[in-house]
């Protein structure tokens, strides 16, 4: 079985994914650190980031096996990632992987912006999560005070707004629901219940 989720910046795509994952016995991969791996060899290369050259030399010779997952998920990467992940050759390099990744048996879950478009059209089930801006920025607000940072809530809804429109207007992939994904609004919903909900499209898309 494959399983779809796509949606924008911390709409809470990975949480969920992590878990149908262990509920249904599937292998799991978060895209986003593939972008963000790609972004992060061009920071410490000191390139920049529309360097197409470059930026898709990474995502060619991409090793995933060598995440260092902790170094990839700061909120500067992922700003770099968005960039990256507009040169359509960056995209292209990283297509196989994400495939193999998701047909090899038993499955997977994928989570990102393009699963249910690009990536895996005949996955059997597509998930688009949402949830509004305001309550995402509140969410990584308070994920990043836990880690003990400072938080300034407005700047961090400011460029929420400013990755989802970057990630919603590119040419090549862009974030979109696929017309045959159930939409999963989790603004009113806390982590279990939205895992719930998850579980219950999947059961009954399987089953329906
Ligand atoms: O999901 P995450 O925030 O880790 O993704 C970082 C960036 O990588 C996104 O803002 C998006 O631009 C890009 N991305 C993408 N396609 C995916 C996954 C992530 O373009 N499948």
């Amino acid at each position: 079985m494959i399983i779809a989720i796509d949606g924008p910046a911390a709409s809470g795509k990975g949480t969920l994914g992590k878990h149908l994952a262990a509920h249904f016995g599937l292998r799991h991969l978060d895209t986003g650190l593939l972008y963000r791996a790609v972004a992060k060899t061009l920071l410490d290369e000191g390139a920049p980031l529309t360097d197409r050259a470059r930026a898709s030399a990474a995502a060619r010779t991409l090793d995933p096996a060598r995440f260092d997952e902790a170094a990839l998920k700061g909120h500067a990467v992922g700003e770099a990632a968005s960039i990256v992940s507009t040169i359509p050759e960056v995209r292209a390099a990283l297509v196989d992987y994400q495939r193999a990744f998701a047909t090899r048996p038993p499955g997977a879950v994928l989570d990102g912006r393009d699963i249910g478009t690009v990536i895996a059209p005949n996955a059997d089930v597509k998930i688009f999560v949402t949830a509004s801006a305001q309550e995402r920025a509140r969410r990584r607000a308070r994920e990043l005070a836990a880690q003990g940072l400072a938080v300034n809530e407005v700047e961090i809804l400011a460029d929420i707004e400013k990755r989802d429109e970057r990630d919603r207007s590119r040419a090549v992939a862009p974030l979109a629901a696929a017309p045959d994904a159930h939409l999963l609004d989790t603004t009113h919903l806390d982590i279990d219940a939205a895992v719930r909900a998850a579980i219950d499209i999947v059961q009954t898309a399987r089953t329906g």
